[in-house]
């Protein structure tokens, strides 16, 4: 019967499972004095000092049960919301999280800028943002999509280059992968759900964050 969980008066933030913003998440939380109950298996865990619970998510669902209101925080990389399309109220830009968005190819590679990329395979798992930076570009290439570590796919030969989040750059170099142009930068916010604004301020003024709103 978790659904119990959910009353109207409780509020939910939705945080990454497990991955790079989860233990960020997790300290953001603890310095602002919330307490929660020991890790378990649950997706829901509730903090014991304030009517709140967290929903441990795919980072890649949070911006739509944010938007939905299922949840009335999140807190998400941007790179993934512009990837969703989904534009949500940034309460706070958190200090965590912070990558690029870049097009990277092999060392020994012909293509050195985004010009060069015409009739070229580019693997992403961002479809969306690569497709409009492409276009405005006036490139046309070939987008592969692709759910998850990119940076083999040159080295395959499933792909010419790759358009992925980077941080300090060590993947690209441990496949001889060098950016050639950054698309976006990002880093980790807390971003709040459009329902629900009463209740909304009074958490807020609770763990001592001002809303947007
Ligand atoms: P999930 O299982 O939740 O879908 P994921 O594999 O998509 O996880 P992570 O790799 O854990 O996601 O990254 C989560 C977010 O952390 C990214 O969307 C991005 O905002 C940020 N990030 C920061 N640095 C990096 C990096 N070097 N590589 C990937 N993401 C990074
Ligand atoms: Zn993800």
């Amino acid at each position: 019967m978790m659904h119990l969980l959910y009353t109207p008066e409780r509020q939910r933030i939705a945080i990454q499972k497990s991955g790079r913003l989860y233990q960020a998440s997790m300290d953001l939380f603890t310095s602002r004095g919330l307490v929660f109950a020991p890790e378990g298996r649950s997706l829901i865990r509730a903090c014991e000092n304030y009517d709140i619970d967290l929903l441990l998510l795919r980072d890649d669902d949070i911006p739509e049960y944010v938007r939905a209101g299922v949840a009335d925080f999140g807190i998400v990389g941007q790179n993934v919301l512009a990837e969703k399309g989904i534009d949500l109220p940034v309460v706070e830009k958190l200090d965590f999280g912070k990558c690029k968005l870049v097009i990277a190819v092999p060392k020994e590679s012909r293509i050195k800028a985004p010009e060069d990329m015409q009739g070229k395979r580019i693997a992403t798992s961002y479809p969306k943002l690569l497709s409009g930076f492409l276009k405005s570009k006036g490139v046309e290439a070939v987008i592969v999509p692709i759910s998850g570590s990119t940076e083999i796919t040159p080295e395959l030969d499933l792909a010419d280059a790759i358009c992925d989040i980077v941080q300090t750059g060590s993947t690209l170099k441990a496949h001889d992968l060098v950016p050639i142009c950054a698309i976006m930068e990002s880093q980790a916010v807390l971003v709040e759900s459009p329902q629900s604004k009463q209740a909304k301020k009074r958490f807020l003024s609770q763990i001592n964050l001002q809303s947007n709103v």
